[in-house]
Parts: C-alpha cells; sequence; structure tokens
C-alpha cells in the first residue's frame, strides 16, 4: 500500500480533489491506516477534528493528506489549513460525509481528518534537565490507557513519554482519540527495556518505579533532587524483576478497599501530579 501524495503523480500534489467513491485508492490507503501494518509501512496516522489539525500544523508536523467533508468547504479555518496543506506539498481531499464515515469507521464523523507522517524521538536525543519528568510505559496493551497517559503527562507538564519492550501502537485511531491532541505535544521514544537501562546511566535521571510491593510511599519521595522517569508497569503483569531491581525507588500508592491495583492510567495521573506538585500553580494557564 502507498499512502503518500508523491505516489499519485506530481499532477495531483497540492491539488484539492473532490472524491465520492470509496473505490477510490487515495480514499482506501487512507482507510487502511486503520491497521497497524499499512500505517507501519507508511509511518502515517490519522488525526480527526479541525482543532487538532490546526495544531498539529501549528507544531510543526507534516501532513500528509487533509480530507473534508462537502459541509466543510468554504469555512475561513478549513480554507487556511488546506492552503496550508498545499503550501507544504500534501493533498487535499473534500470527500462526501459517507467517505469520511468510511475512513474514520464512526457514524458521525468529524468534518475534518489529517494524515500525518509519525514522529518518534530517538532516546538518546533526550537529555533530562532538572525540573523535567518523564514516564515510561513497559509493555502498555491497552489503546485507551495509553492515550490517557499521553493526555495526562502533557496537562501535568511532563517532557516525554518512552515506550518499553512490544507496546500497543501510540498511533492508532483509538490512542490518538483518547490523546485529545496531545499526541502531537508530547515527545515519544520508544526502546527496549535494554537500551533504557543504558540511557539510564548516562542521563542523570531517577527512576521512580511503581510497584504493589513497593516499601516507600510515593508521598514520601524527594522528586526535586534530580529529573524524574515514572516507571509503570503492564496492566497484567506490572513490572518485571530485572526492570523493578534497576530503579532507584520501588513506590507504592497506599489503597483501600478491594482492588488490587489502580488502573494503569490512574496510577500513572496520580504519580504525575506528585511528582509535579511543586511545580504546578493555578496560574500558569492564566
Ligand atoms: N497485576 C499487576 C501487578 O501485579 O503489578 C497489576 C498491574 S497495575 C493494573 C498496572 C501498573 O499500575 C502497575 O504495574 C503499577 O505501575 C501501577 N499501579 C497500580 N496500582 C498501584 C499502586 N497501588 N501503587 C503503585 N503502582 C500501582
Amino acid at each position: 500500500m502507498s499512502h503518500d501524495s508523491r505516489d499519485h503523480g506530481p499532477h495531483r500534489v497540492g491539488q484539492v480533489k473532490e472524491v465520492t467513491s470509496l473505490a477510490n485508492p487515495i480514499v482506501k490507503d487512507i482507510k487502511a491506516l486503520s491497521l497497524k501494518k499499512s500505517r507501519d509501512e507508511t509511518r502515517s496516522f490519522m488525526a480527526e477534528g479541525l482543532k487538532l489539525v490546526i495544531d498539529a500544523l501549528d507544531l510543526g508536523w507534516n501532513i500528509k493528506t487533509l480530507v473534508y467533508s462537502k459541509a466543510a468547504k468554504g469555512k475561513p479555518q478549513v480554507e487556511q489549513v488546506a492552503a496550508k496543506t498545499v503550501a507544504k506539498g500534501g493533498l487535499v481531499l473534500e470527500v462526501s460525509e459517507k467517505v469520511l464515515s468510511a475512513i474514520t469507521r464512526r457514524d458521525n464523523p468529524q468534518m475534518v481528518v489529517g494524515v500525518f507522517e509519525q514522529r518518534y524521538t530517538p532516546l538518546r536525543e533526550i537529555l533530562p534537565k532538572p525540573g523535567e519528568t518523564y514516564v515510561a510505559l513497559d509493555r502498555v496493551r491497552d489503546p485507551g490507557n495509553l492515550g490517557t497517559i499521553i493526555r495526562t503527562a502533557d496537562a501535568a507538564g511532563a517532557s516525554g513519554v518512552i515506550l518499553l519492550g512490544e507496546t500497543t501502537d501510540p498511533f492508532s485511531l483509538e490512542t490518538v482519540r483518547a490523546t485529545m491532541g496531545s499526541v502531537f505535544a508530547m515527545p515519544l521514544a520508544k526502546t527496549s527495556p535494554a537500551d533504557f537501562l543504558r540511557w539510564k546511566k548516562d542521563a542523570g535521571v531517577s527512576v521512580v518505579a511503581t510497584h504493589l510491593a513497593g516499601a516507600v510511599d510515593y508521598r514520601t519521595i524527594n522528586y526535586r533532587a534530580k529529573p524524574i522517569v515514572l516507571l509503570m508497569g503492564n496492566e497484567q503483569q506490572g513490572i518485571p524483576d530485572d526492570l523493578a531491581r534497576e530503579a532507584d525507588a520501588l513506590a507504592r500508592i497506599p489503597q483501600e478497599g478491594r482492588a488490587d491495583s489502580l488502573n494503569l492510567a490512574i496510577a500513572t495521573g496520580i504519580m504525575l501530579f506528585e511528582a509535579r506538585r511543586h511545580l504546578l500553580t493555578l496560574d500558569e494557564r492564566a
């Protein structure tokens, strides 16, 4: 599969195409982005909603294709993003609602969808500075959890999310939806546990691993001394022993009641806001 504006011939680059047929090859390519295989092959992904697309362009993400419904035609903001897409050599498609529904697999689709190039930050380029907080996720499986964590990390002022081992795809439709746009704001790295531990040695960070058997109350940790990496475990298995052994602290969130553990995204949220409590103020967004 080849979803890339260059593959459709130079005469199409930068033009607005009207498409109403689901059999259109470009539409087929975009639809295929719901499959990980196609996302991996094309290194692209889909994001829904005009605001998201505007934010992504403002943050410098490369747009390959802009798709909008006929109903959105003529809206000044849509015209602006269409012009920006054309200026960057992307493709602009004006489509029927039926096509948008098929692309996004929704009955009531957003009027605008962008296809963007995926972006990972190489771990070696992450050089943590004082006051920075990162989240490292060991084999996260659930797309909703990952999206919620990316959104929460963004909201807490974290500096990046590091994915360890085999994880769910951060660029799946479900994860991107759950990030509510934060996928464009939060640097993402992916690596193996071994490379993460090698990076940790030189990065000057303190790794706080969260563990149901942790001996340390998460509220008693000094989060100010060094940049912090909050290491969170897999939904089913938690953190494996070899990773836990390398952590600087094993933190636990005290619990009551019948639940064995907290949901991964909730536990990450609690840790993030505690680790950054001294840095977050109400007037920051004023
Ligand atoms: N059965 C798993 C286990 O034994 O670890 C439960 C994993 S829990 C659903 C997913 C992750 O959330 C854990 O690996 C840990 O990182 C974090 N977590 C959940 N509840 C926690 C708590 N009370 N204290 C510390 N971390 C917790």
